[in-house]
């Protein structure tokens, strides 16, 4: 399978508006393909040409950079375009790398992605890397102490911080801060990160990666779990049953229906005390929703009332 990828751009020719389309590289593996490594250095990996009227231009598109030999990913972020937006593309395009890799070569350095402005700045780059780091203990460590804002999160600082975490609060933190964490395919990607990092020797490493799963594939499941629960209790509950009246309640009831206005209902109040409960205004509603359900609206309309003078709503 090769490592190097390119993708269809649909184009309009800016001199002849006509369109066209151009196969663009967006990941170069400089060991498979030399010559786009050049091409990339000369800054021409990206250069267009209308078929129609032979107009050269430079398609403004993102380039992933790998060089096994030194250990370096860089990643040309497209002219123009919105942080999140290349953040997420370039997590894309290092997940096809890392799954077009054989596995003893799916090394943790491959999180440490180096982001640069456009072709430009990845050709720049590439005359100014750094020397390999030792190990992939290394690796991640520069990882952890790189201050670079210009740098991607890096995989292995997000691992790193996963497995620091102490608290809830910290897991949610992280997770926030890299969300990618939960995809699914994190947890195919960790399995072959650790393997290959045990086929290195790097066994502290591939048990690091081995526990970043295992708290991520809890970590879905308890989502989940969550989720179904949320779903769950957003069903309506029926009401709460109401209490069935006391004995007291038809003498009490009867004379309620029988106040002509708010002027006598302290002493109603004092001599039926049931009418002071909080019950008292669920019962009259189910009174009141009886009777019109046996179309006695005149009744209803006089439980209605006494309601209002008992909520102190009418005189
Ligand atoms: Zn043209």
């Amino acid at each position: 399978m090769s490592i190097s990828f390119n993708q269809a751009y649909d184009l309009v020719c800016p001199t002849c508006n006509r369109p066209f389309t151009a196969d663009t590289w967006v990941i170069v593996d400089a060991e498979e393909r030399p010559d786009l490594a050049l091409a990339v250095r000369e800054i021409t990996l990206h250069d267009t040409v209308c078929p129609h009227c032979g107009q050269t231009g430079m398609l403004s598109a993102p380039l992933l950079y790998h060089d096994r030999t030194a250990r370096a990913v860089v990643f040309g972020v497209p002219r123009d375009m919105p942080e999140a937006e290349w953040r997420e593309l370039a997590q894309g395009l290092l997940w096809m790398l890392i799954g077009a890799l054989p596995r003893p070569q799916q090394l943790p350095y491959l999180g440490e992605v180096q982001a640069e402005d456009g072709l430009a700045g990845v050709a720049a780059a590439l005359g100014q890397l750094r020397p390999v780091p030792l190990s992939a203990i290394d690796a991640i460590g520069d990882a952890l102490g790189s201050d670079d804002p210009d740098e991607l999160p890096p995989l292995a600082e997000a691992i790193m911080e996963l497995l620091d975490a102490k608290s809830s609060a910290d897991l949610d933190r992280v997770l926030n801060a890299y969300p990618f964490l939960l995809d699914a395919a994190m947890d195919e990607g960790l399995a072959g990160l650790a393997e290959a990092a045990t086929d290195q020797g790097e066994f502290e490493i591939g048990q690091a990666f081995e526990r970043a799963r295992i708290v991520l594939t809890q970590l879905r499941q308890t989502l989940d779990r969550a989720a179904a629960q949320q779903a769950a209790t957003t069903q309506p509950t029926p009401a709460e049953p109401v209490a069935p009246p006391p004995a007291s309640w038809s003498a009490a009831r009867r004379a309620l229906l029988a106040l002509e206005d708010s002027a006598g209902l302290a002493d109603l109040l004092a001599a039926h005390p049931v009418l002071a409960e909080s019950s008292a205004d669920s019962w009259l509603a189910e009174d009141e929703q009886s009777l019109r359900d046996t179309g006695d609206l005149g009744q209803a309309q006089l439980v209605a009332e006494a309601r209002a003078l008992l909520r102190g709503e009418r005189g």
